[in-house]
């Protein structure tokens, strides 16, 4: 049996449950569907899963690590996906993701910014891109400290090549998705703090995976990045 045709019955399956979970959430909160996206995080599954969350209508997906990026993006050419990077970026590997991905989800450093603008000087090109943020505080975390944010927000916006849609985080893990509200809400309160320092194109808060989904929704979140809820098990 054709191996994307067995993986089509489970996944439009997760989907469904999913698009239901988002669209409560979301009538709770008296929010707009259309405010929403979902993006794949993708990292460790096939291309293969990719091509039918594709098929069931999913645009967005989202990679952690350069190498395997390329394979799977090359692997899906010619598919009208947007392509988000959402694990760490090394300074050196800023040129081949600002080839592969079309939004940069982990900006968290000014080096990065020095050297993306330094790889676009001679190009009409801005990058999309989002800001980190540490909101836990967390030593193992990357993302920029919420007291810094403002400063950091600030010397961001004066690069030429860089636009800045919005913010991203990955709060502290807890067993009841509950605990996490707080982080969620003071990231929306970050973001409507620094609105004011950038253009129209600030408008994502990108918060929420497999297991906080719904709470990130209640608390403003205008992008989830799911996982394992949608693909399964990461192999
Ligand atoms: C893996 C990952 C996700 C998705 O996590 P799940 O628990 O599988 O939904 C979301 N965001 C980032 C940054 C990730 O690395």
């Amino acid at each position: 049996m054709d191996i994307s045709k067995e993986y089509y019955t489970t996944l439009k399956n997760n989907l469904e449950k999913v698009f239901e979970r988002v669209e409560n959430a979301v009538l709770r909160s008296k929010r707009r569907l259309e405010e929403v996206k979902i993006l794949g995080a993708s990292k460790k599954q096939s291309p293969e899963k990719i091509q039918v969350l594709y098929d069931l209508g999913i645009r967005l997906f989202g990679e952690n690590y350069v190498q395997e990026a390329e394979k799977k993006i090359s692997a899906l050419e010619g598919l009208s996906i947007e392509w988000h990077l959402i694990g760490r970026l090394q300074t050196n590997k800023v040129k081949k993701a600002l080839k592969l991905f079309n939004v940069l989800e982990t900006i968290d450093r000014i080096e990065l910014a020095v050297e993306i603008e330094k790889r676009l000087k001679d190009s009409e090109k801005k990058i999309p891109v989002f800001i980190e943020v540490n909101i836990g505080e967390e030593e193992t975390k990357a993302g920029v400290g919420p007291k810094d944010l403002f400063k950091f927000c600030e010397e961001l916006s004066q690069f030429s090549h860089l636009e800045v849609r919005g913010l991203m985080c990955l709060p502290p893990y807890e067993e009841n998705p509950e605990k996490v509200r707080p982080f969620f809400a003071r990231m929306r309160s970050l973001f409507e703090k620094v609105k004011p320092l950038f253009g129209p194109n600030f408008k994502e808060l990108s918060m929420g995976t497999s297991h906080d989904f719904e709470v990130a929704l209640e608390e403003g979140a205008t992008l989830i990045r799911l996982g394992t809820i949608l693909f399964g098990q990461r192999v």
